[in-house]
């Protein structure tokens, strides 16, 4: 048997144990369920670690490295490598929302604003904004406040809507929509064989309930699939296969892809996600907000000084010296909406020049931008490490190659998205000039966003 062959098998058989062992999937769920609930209360409970104290020394600090250290790079990760396994298998707040619907659930109907395609994408942006006011990477209630705010929303809507399934992760969740696009990029995933499941000939078993309520029939490229498995080998058509890491953005990229999705990863991910990042270590930041106190000063104008602010509105913690006042929470807040903007519009104007030099009446700018998905990926998983990568400087912890593989994550998937893009426009007409022209536009578009990050590791 050739090794693809008996990779194609291994996963297939990977399939089939899980969805023969729901009751290990559960028990999975409920011990994730129980860390995240210790990471989030126990902290609550200790005083704020002077600087002497380590990650092994400290409570708070160890649970600060394995939520924003370990645990959420490493769930951008995963997307890459197991796609949505992580919100099917591991995640705590849909395991959570989906027993709350299953045990008290009202099965309301699902009023049309929740069904809102944009959810996900406004989500993403105020959860983003939103923690970095509060600084959620640094303090417990900041964490407790977030996440355990999007636990009990999620947990509320279970108990609303849906009959055995997970309405907030489906339309709510602010990262589902991260989730969706990255896994685009896995290597694995769910499919259906419809003359399989056309032709079967037994009496099929009870329907299985999806909890992200897709039509089990007609999986094929399934970002909204969580991977949970309990439709594996139903009607004997249902398999868990592997593929190529191209497959989903350049044969069906260009169905599925909603302007929200669109939006999301231009503004959010990519433009978002390099403010929040980058606005504490940039010089930029510090020129802005000196230029507007000098304003305000030169006016006499003193009360935006004032750092007299509620913690869950702006960062208040005077004993230990940090605490935002008004201008910076104006500044922190322009500084990455601002960014957002401008990345946006800057990669939707480039994005729209290339579908207009393309000769198909088409949908090729909505299908091209999710070959930005590599770089947009490495963003979130390199400025979510540097939590990790500062804290273990701290423990006197300092990896000499960081910056070495940092480099070469930003090198790869830039070449990964030059080469998608390749492999995208190869799918629609043009004259060969503009095809070049256009891949070359596209490669121009990537320097700002690895200059963004240049700044943010090196400059
Ligand atoms: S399609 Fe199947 S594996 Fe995917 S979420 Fe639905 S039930 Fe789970």
């Amino acid at each position: 048997m050739r090794l693809n062959q008996r990779l194609s098998v291994a996963v297939s058989l990977f399939g089939s144990w899980m969805q023969r062992n729901s009751s290990i999937i559960y028990a999975i769920q409920w011990s994730v369920v129980a860390i995240y609930l210790m990471l989030l209360i126990i902290p609550l409970f200790y005083p704020l670690p002077s600087h002497e104290e380590h990650i092994l020394s400290n409570v708070v600090i160890f649970a600060q490295f394995v939520f924003w250290g370990i645990w959420w790079p490493f769930v951008i990760l995963s997307m890459f490598v197991l796609g949505r396994m992580w919100c099917g298998v591991f995640c705590p707040e849909g395991a959570l929302s989906e027993a709350a619907c299953k045990t008290v659930g009202r099965n309301l109907h699902i009023p049309r604003i929740v069904k809102w395609q944009g959810w996900p994408a406004v989500g993403f942006v105020i959860l983003t904004l939103y923690g970095q006011l509060i600084s959620v990477y640094d303090y417990a209630k900041a964490a407790l406040l977030i996440l355990g705010g999007s636990t009990g929303l999620a947990i509320l809507i279970g108990i609303l809507y849906g009959k055995k399934s997970r309405v907030w992760c489906r339309f709510l969740c602010p990262v589902s929509g991260v989730f969706n696009l990255l896994s685009r990029l896995a290597p694995i995933s769910l499919k259906t064989d419809i003359d399989t499941w056309q032709n079967y000939a037994s009496k099929p078993k009870n329907h299985p309930i999806c909890p992200p309520m897709i039509s089990i029939k007609n999986l094929h490229g399934v970002s909204s699939c969580h991977m949970c498995g309990h439709c594996i080998d139903y009607r004997d058509a249902v398999r868990l296969v592997p593929r190529s890491v191209h497959e989903e953005v350049t044969v069906y990229g260009d169905e599925k892809t909603n302007i929200w999705e669109m939006r999301l990863l231009l503004y959010g991910m990519i433009g978002v996600a390099i403010g929040a990042f980058t606005w504490t270590v940039s010089s930029r930041f510090i020129w802005y907000k000196q230029t507007l106190a000098k304003v305000l000063i030169d006016h006499n104008i003193f009360w935006p000084f004032s750092s007299d602010i509620p913690w869950w509105l702006l960062t208040h913690y005077p004993e230990v010296n940090d605490s935002f006042n008004w201008l910076d929470g104006f500044c922190i807040t322009t500084y990455i909406l601002g960014s957002g903007l401008i990345f946006g519009l800057f990669l939707s104007l480039f994005l729209s020049i290339i579908n207009y030099l393309s000769d198909d009446d088409n949908n090729l700018k909505m299908h091209l931008a999710q070959a930005y998905l590599p770089i947009a990926g490495a963003g979130l998983f390199l400025g979510l490490s540097a939590t990790s990568v500062k804290l273990l400087m701290y423990d006197g912890i300092y990896f000499a190659f960081t910056g070495y593989l940092r480099a070469a994550i930003l090198g790869l998937t830039t070449y990964w998205c030059l080469y998608l893009a390749y492999k995208i426009l190869l799918r629609y007409q043009f004259n060969p000039v503009n095809r070049i022209s256009c891949l070359v536009l596209f490669g121009a578009t990537l320097i700002p966003i690895n200059t963004a990050w240049y700044f943010m590791f090196w400059g």
